[in-house]
Formats: structure tokens, C-alpha cells, sequence
């Protein structure tokens, strides 16, 4: 019975999406057959601004402003046509219960689409108007993601379980950046001595990956943290997870985790944990102007000024070291003691 309530609940919101489509495609045809030019008004989200302490709107669900898209020039008329194609394909999956990529979607017409990123802001435009993720459209992609641990999915009931032990610990999520890493903790049997997830989103996280972290958290209200390297990227990375990326703006709020807390390895780590000099690099011209920037984004200052301080102290250290330095004196020493360790002490952000 639950799978069936379940069934009905989906279809039901799918059928709202459909709804919302033609609606939209009526009143652009009554403006068409009236002689009238057809005005859209889709509105601009971002993640942050590089206004710190200033009163601004980022990253809090509200748009700071609005497109118009009309059919009186020829590059917002073509914007147009290609929401209009796109939509389209999505009502047909909708309708058919399919599911499709951006990729997929580009190929049905590449000589109108021209090129993927103008698919991708179609499907983001739709999303806006229709106040939907792009799961609700049907639009799927495949993720690069790996995770291991204490977790059953069960798919009758879509959704996720933890594994655990009568004697265990509740698991923890802990996102790792890379696939090296990874390796390590699951030759060490991370997850089976601490009874916890672990994921990798193998560098910049794609959207599936940041998707099923997103699930996890809200299904299993568990603690997360994230294992980044000590450099802008890592940093980049962590606050991807958290606060979305500027590109996707809109998605943010289905995608962002604010309860994800910063593990390490924190610039002030290679200290405490006694680094080896050689395994310390200098920042190079890039990786200071990175971090110049990333310092002016107005969330750090608002949200998490322990962060901005850290990634202050990189600038003034002008240093960066990957999450393996840490393990320069044993093997295994992420698994047994840096992680741990953090977690118990909360020498966490
Ligand atoms: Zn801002």
C-alpha cells in the first residue's frame, strides 16, 4: 500500500508540472494570436556577491532581479524558441514517465541548440518559472560520485536506510575530495570501525553527488563533514557543498547541505599535526588570486567567519598541502587518528 500512496503522491506532482507548462504555452499563444509580443519574466538567483558585510540577498531564496526575454531581439527570441523546444521534451517525459539528460536533450536538436550551455540555461530558465528542481523535470544525470559505509536503499520505498549495529555509533557522513583518499579509508575498513558513510565526489562535486548528500543528510539527519585538501580548490570544494556554486544558483536550494561542517585539513593543521617541510608547497600566482577572491564572497563573512579566517591564514602562510601530508608519519594515520581525533575534540568548523 505504501508503494502505492507513494506512486499516486509522484504522479500527482508530476501532473502539477504538466499543468504548469500548459498554462504557460496558453497565455504565450493568446499574446501570439492577439499580436501581441509575448514578455517573460524569469528571475536571477546567485550564490553570493563580493559586497562582504553588505545587506544583500544571496544565497537566501529571493531573486536579486529579473530577465526579460521578449521576442524583439534576436538573441532573447532564440532564447526563447529553445525554452520553448525544450519544454517540449519535457512535457514528453513527463507525460511517458521517462527520464532524459542534458545531453540527451542537446542531441534531439543540436543545429537549433548549438551548444550544450544553451540547453542548460533552458532547463535552468524552466526550472525558475516552474519553481522546480531538475529532477522534477525529469532531466537526469549520471554521477561521478562513489560512496561506501552503513547505508541500504531500498527501492520499493525510495529511500535510504543506515545499517547499524545495536552497539554503534550513529553513522556519519564524511565527504572525502578524492578518490586517493577514499582508497585509503576503505583499505584501512574506515567505515566498518566507525560505523559511518563515506563519499567522494572525485573533486568538484557534480550534482548527483551533491543531490544524494543533500538526501542523506535530510533522511538520516546525520552530522556531515568534509575532508577537503588545503589549498583554494579544497576550500572551493567545501564550500560548494555548502553554499552552492554560482553557476546553478537557482538549484542551490535544493542541492546546498549548511549542516556540513569543515573537518580539515585547516591551514592552521600543519602545525598541530606536523606536517614534513617538503610536503608544504607555496601558492602559486593562481592560487593567490583565488583565494583573494573566494575572501570578498558576502556568506563567509555572514556565515562562517572561522572559515574566512582559515583561509585568511592560507594567504598570510602562502602555503597549500594535499590531505595525504597528513599521513607523512603513518599509513593510516587519517583513519586512526586525524579523523577520529577531529570529531571527538571537535577540531572542526
Ligand atoms: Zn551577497
Amino acid at each position: 500500500m505504501e508503494g502505492k500512496r507513494r506512486g499516486y503522491e509522484w504522479s500527482h506532482r508530476e501532473s502539477g508540472f504538466l499543468t504548469k507548462i500548459k498554462e504557460f504555452t496558453r497565455v504565450l499563444l493568446t499574446d501570439l494570436t492577439n499580436g501581441r509580443s509575448p514578455l517573460i519574466l524569469i528571475d536571477r538567483f546567485r550564490s553570493y556577491c563580493a559586497v562582504p558585510n553588505a545587506n544583500c540577498f544571496c544565497a537566501s531564496d529571493l531573486p536579486y532581479g529579473k530577465e526579460a526575454l521578449t521576442l524583439r531581439t534576436k538573441s532573447r527570441a532564440h532564447r526563447l524558441v529553445v525554452m520553448l523546444r525544450v519544454m517540449l521534451i519535457v512535457q514528453k517525459l513527463l507525460q511517458e514517465n521517462k527520464h532524459s539528460s542534458k545531453r540527451d536533450i542537446y542531441y534531439t536538436y543540436p543545429s537549433l541548440f548549438l551548444d550544450q550551455s544553451v540547453v542548460d540555461q533552458a532547463i535552468n530558465d524552466i526550472c525558475i518559472l516552474m519553481q522546480c528542481s531538475r529532477h522534477n523535470l525529469n532531466v537526469v544525470s549520471a554521477g561521478n560520485g562513489l560512496t561506501m559505509g552503513w547505508i541500504r536503499f531500498s527501492e520499493g520505498e525510495r529511500k535510504f536506510d543506515c545499517i547499524s549495529s545495536p552497539n554503534s555509533v550513529h553513522p556519519v557522513p564524511v565527504h572525502v575530495e578524492e578518490v586517493k583518499v577514499f582508497q585509503r579509508l576503505a583499505n584501512d575498513q574506515f567505515c566498518n570501525v566507525n560505523h559511518c558513510i563515506v563519499i567522494t565526489g572525485r573533486g568538484y562535486p557534480d550534482i548527483p553527488t551533491r543531490r544524494f548528500l543533500r538526501l542523506l543528510v535530510e533522511n538520516l539527519r546525520l552530522p556531515v563533514y568534509c575532508l577537503v585538501d588545503c589549498d583554494p580548490y579544497g576550500f572551493d570544494i567545501l564550500t560548494t557543498y555548502r553554499f552552492g556554486s554560482m553557476q546553478m544558483a537557482y538549484d542551490t536550494k535544493h542541492l546546498r547541505v549548511p549542516e556540513i561542517r569543515w573537518l580539515g585539513a585547516f591551514p592552521s593543521d600543519s602545525e598541530r599535526y606536523f606536517v614534513p617541510k617538503q610536503c608544504i608547497l607555496p601558492l602559486t600566482a593562481e592560487d593567490k588570486r583565488k583565494v583573494e577572491a573566494m575572501l570578498l564572497r558576502c556568506y563567509l563573512q555572514r556565515e562562517v567567519p572561522q572559515w574566512r579566517l582559515e583561509l585568511k591564514l592560507m594567504l598570510q602562510k602562502g602555503v597549500k598541502f594535499e590531505i595525504e601530508a597528513l599521513s607523512a608519519h603513518a599509513l593510516s594515520f587519517l583513519s586512526d587518528s586525524y579523523i577520529p581525533s577531529k570529531i571527538d575534540h571537535k577540531l572542526i568548523m
